[in-house]
């Protein structure tokens, strides 16, 4: 039997934290059972999980549907574009089986790469490697999730782009997941034949998704989140801190309402870019803040002078989770700038 190999391929930059990851663990968990009831997909699709943030790698590799289990996402920080790009190429030329004049290989793979934000390294290398070697030999679908998601710089080497309207949460995953089982399901079906892949009406129909045509509609808006990193003195674990900004305030001096803060696992760090990051935010332009998700403690953004923001409960002293010091506390009005996330 002939594979048909599909590669989703999630970002799980900061941005996603919250109830995008969820939603988004939740859609392939469906989008796995809808495969399932389809006897065509059953027999052909593997099935294969990669994440990205600052760094890429494989959650799930490429496995038979039947014994497919969907990976749990984790959370890092950037939005590694090229370095997704080329985590894929390397998995593809490691597991696809190319067609000789003696022996059938597989079938042509898809590659679903699903993105909220901009690109934070330069994909340029990758994409000309792509152009070079896979052009011909996968189809790539670009879906932007959002109005942040910035569909430009895969535009040029996608055979489909579109970009979900995240108005309503729940409906774009579900859409999003529609949208890819049905793309997967006529594919499986129209094997040996060279069908362009395509949207069926009933989806364009239902307004979520647009379809990116020209270069203006692939640009993304400036986004409007700061997400900030704080460590639990406690249990030392990451958590995200995530700010909206406030609509009309001026762009020069944004100001930040609080969103909400999550916790996240150890391997945030193994997800996350590890170049310097200039980019500040200063606690006079930010309204409001959480307590720990980890310990509970009231206060989740503290700062030591190391740049380390972690939380307290009121203690008088506390070690910093970021450089082991000793912090004395009294309460402070003093503004102070801290490190903005990637995203
Ligand atoms: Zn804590
Ligand atoms: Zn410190």
């Amino acid at each position: 039997m002939r594979r048909l190999p599909v590669y989703l391929v999630v970002d799980i930059s900061e941005s996603m934290i919250g109830e995008n990851i969820r939603q988004m663990q939740e859609g392939i968990s469906r989008l796995i059972n809808q495969l399932r009831r389809d006897p065509y997909a059953l027999e052909s699709v593997h099935l294969s999980v990669i994440a990205f943030a600052g760094a890429a790698g494989t959650l799930s590799p490429l496995t038979e549907l039947m014994n497919f289990y969907p990976p749990r996402l984790p959370i890092g920080s950037g939005t590694s574009i090229g370095a997704a790009l080329n985590h894929l190429m390397d998995c593809l030329e490691k597991n696809i089986i190319y067609s000789t004049p003696e022996k059938k290989g597989d079938w042509k793979p898809l590659v679903y790469i699903m993105s909220d934000g901009s690109p934070t390294d330069d994909p340029t290398q990758a994409i000309s490697r792509w152009q070079q070697h896979f052009r011909n030999k996968a189809k790539l679908i670009n879906i932007g999730i959002g109005k942040f998601a910035n569909l430009d710089t895969l535009n040029k080497i996608s055979d489909l782009t579109y970009r979900l309207d995240d108005d309503d949460i729940e409906k774009v995953y579900r859409t999003l997941c529609e949208s890819i089982a049905d793309s997967i399901l006529s594919q499986s079906r129209s094997l040996g034949m060279e069908s362009p892949i395509s949207l069926n009406r009933e989806i364009l129909e239902d307004g979520t998704i647009s379809l990116i045509k020209n270069k203006e509609q692939a640009v993304a808006l400036d986004e409007n989140y700061a997400i900030i990193v704080g460590k639990c003195s406690k249990v030392k674990l990451p958590y995200l801190i995530k700010y909206e900004r406030i609509e009309h305030s001026p762009f020069d001096n944004a100001m930040f309402q609080y969103v909400g803060v999550y916790p996240v696992e150890k391997d945030y760090e193994d997800w996350s870019d590890h170049r310097p990051n200039y980019s500040k935010i200063s606690t006079s332009q930010l309204w409001g803040c959480g307590g720990c998700p980890h310990c509970g403690a009231a206060f989740g953004l503290c700062m030591c002078n190391c740049g380390q923001i972690f939380c307290a409960n009121g203690e008088k002293e506390v070690i910093c989770p970021g450089c082991n010091e000793t912090l004395y506390f009294e309460t402070t009005s003093t503004d102070f700038d801290i490190t903005r996330a990637r995203g």
